[in-house]
């Protein structure tokens, strides 16, 4: 029997739902079990891919191409379950098939209404693959009382009275805030979420509460009894020094004991949780601190670029270092001169971006990484920026630009040594794509495989001949300059296997100059480091011996 965990929020949002998510999926697997995570947003864009990530965060892409949460993220970092397109849903995705069935006549001329259509289009997706795993973990995005929640909410009640008795349970996050004139931890909030829940048919078996710190026995014991919740399931979520302590500080303060419990399982052995010992003492621990530069243009919200901020970790985490990661807005540049602000740094890395604004910054911070010879990592428009730069100033190509930039599409003069990718093979197919289509879900995406040039820094630190890569863009930088740019020192260390698309770039002359047209941040994981992470970190390290 396949078990179901609802994971449902209360009280406010960014209580870190995704988190305690990811944690106990880390937890049962030590515990044994097969699992999958999954997401259901009521928001009702369709998927996030055309989200703003200053307004909603990074976009998470899947191996098979879907442009999902930052939540998944999450998940992968913490299970090394690799998401799939099935693993994430939204409002706005569930109506479209709704609709879509409507328009073929699926429902045979009946009235099209929230309950059943809508609620059995969400059962329909939260059963997917369910035979596959022990248990299913799906988190509810949102908080409960939002509007756009309600049939979300209806549906998981009707999933868990619909099938087999004991397979589902519920487990609600709330906060507990602290009253600092009175010096008293608040239950109340909690107990009218709990309120809001049971309004709408949903008894919480699980109360996870965020404080900053462990919550006493005596509002454990309040808690429980207001919202008929046994004590041992009211777990303590406190502050922690990093995330990927969770799954430890979880395990402690008793999450997969009161998981097991109510689903009626034997919990006798202790899991093995070494992993997490290793990762939280190598946060806890360094031996050598790193100062790196993330150039780029969404910096004024961490979760931007959420993947890359975890990926540097792990390279810390691999290299027994602590990693400070400082956000400068690349558009700086373009006004004022970047060694003022770089020189300070062990390395530097551009990463993705869409849109103009602020790339002649970054083109100048890949030009001062080049010739100081600090380690540079260029991540998709990070790897095109250092290819402008290269072809600009090495290969004297001086209009070398970008189709994406609007004022270089108009003008004749320009060389587009990145140009918009109209056609490509995905998976033996071909696929072709105009400048014209519509924006959801049309970039090249998920994973593709590139060929590393034996003997190239690329290939010395991936180890491996061939690889395979998160795709999430609509550019790409163009083979026909492979020559002049090799013959001043740009060398193409990974193409695709047809050997049109180039995928990875290096300066062989540098310490660390590479730029890569994937996303390798979003296959790094705390117990096992992406070796791009590992070594750019490396390099940053040696780089601090030298300053
Ligand atoms: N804007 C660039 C492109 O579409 C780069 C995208 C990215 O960095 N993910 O090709």
């Amino acid at each position: 029997m396949t078990r179901f965990v609802f994971i449902t929020g209360g009280v406010v949002s960014s209580l870190g739902k995704g988190l305690t998510t990811a944690a106990l999926g880390a937890l049962l697997q030590a515990r044994g079990y097969k699992i999958r995570l999954r997401k259901l947003d009521p928001y009702l864009n369709v998927d996030p891919g055309t989200m703003s990530p200053f307004e909603h965060g990074e976009v998470f892409v899947t191996d098979d191409g879907a442009e999902t949460d930052l939540d998944l993220g999450h998940y992968e970092r913490f299970t090394g379950v690799a998401a799939k397109n099935t693993d994430s849903i939204s409002s706005g995705k569930i109506y479209s098939n709704v609709l879509e069935k409507e328009r073929n006549g699926d429902y045979l001329g009946k009235t099209i209404q929230v309950i059943p259509h809508v609620t059995n289009e969400i059962k329909e997706f939260i059963k997917i693959g369910e035979n596959e795993v022990d248990f299913m973990l799906c988190e509810i995005g949102g908080t409960v009382g939002d509007i756009e929640g309600l049939p979300f909410f209806e549906a998981i009640r009707q999933f868990a009275r619909e099938k087999e008795h004991g397979s589902c349970i519920f487990m609600h996050l709330t906060l507990l805030p602290f009253i600092d004139t009175s010096g008293e931890l608040k239950t109340k909030p909690t107990q009218h979420s709990v309120k809001e829940l049971r309004s709408i048919g949903l008894s919480p078996d699980i109360l996870v509460c965020r404080a900053k710190e462990r919550i006493p026995e005596i509002e454990r014991e309040k808690l429980a009894l207001f919202c008929n919740v046994k004590t041992e399931s009211i777990i303590s979520a406190y502050d922690l020094n990093s995330i990927y302590e969770a799954p430890l500080a979880f395990h402690n303060e008793g999450l997969d004991t009161a998981v097991l419990d109510a689903f009626g399982l034997e919990w006798k052995k202790t899991p093995d949780l070494s992993i997490w010992k290793d990762v939280a003492d190598n946060i806890n621990f360094p031996e050598g601190e790193v100062r790196i530069a993330i150039v780029g243009k969404y910096t004024k919200l961490g979760d931007a670029y959420k993947s890359i901020a975890e990926a540097l970790t792990h390279g810390g985490i691999a290299n027994n270092a602590k990693v400070i990661a400082d956000w400068i807005d690349a558009e700086i540049f373009e006004k004022e001169d970047p060694s003022s602000y770089l020189q300070n740094f062990h390395a530097i890395l551009v990463p993705g971006g869409f849109g103009e604004r602020g790339v002649e910054g970054k083109i100048l911070a890949a030009k001062f990484a080049r010739e100081k010879k600090i380690p540079y990592f260029g991540i998709c428009l990070g790897m095109q920026m250092a290819v402008i730069e290269a072809a600009r100033n090495l290969g004297k190509l001086e209009n070398a630009n970008s189709e994406e930039f609007t004022e270089v599409n108009n003008s004749n003069e320009i060389i587009p040594v990145v140009f918009h990718l109209g056609k490509w093979i995905d998976n033996g197919k071909i696929v072709t794509r105009k400048t014209t289509d519509k924006k959801g879900g049309t970039m090249r995406l998920g994973a593709y495989e590139a060929i590393l040039t034996p003997g190239s820094k690329a290939h010395k630190i991936y180890k491996e001949p061939k690889i395979w890569e998160r795709h999430r863009h609509r550019f790409e930088v163009d083979i026909k300059y492979q020559e002049i740019l090799e013959n001043n020192g740009l060398c193409f260390s990974g193409i695709s296997p047809d050997g049109s698309l180039p995928e990875i770039v290096e300066i062989t002359n540098h310490p660390w100059f590479i730029g890569v047209q994937f996303h390798p941040e979003l296959k790094s994981k705390p117990f096992a480091p992406h070796p791009l992470f590992s070594d750019f970190i490396r390099a940053a390290l040696e780089q601090s011996r030298l300053v």
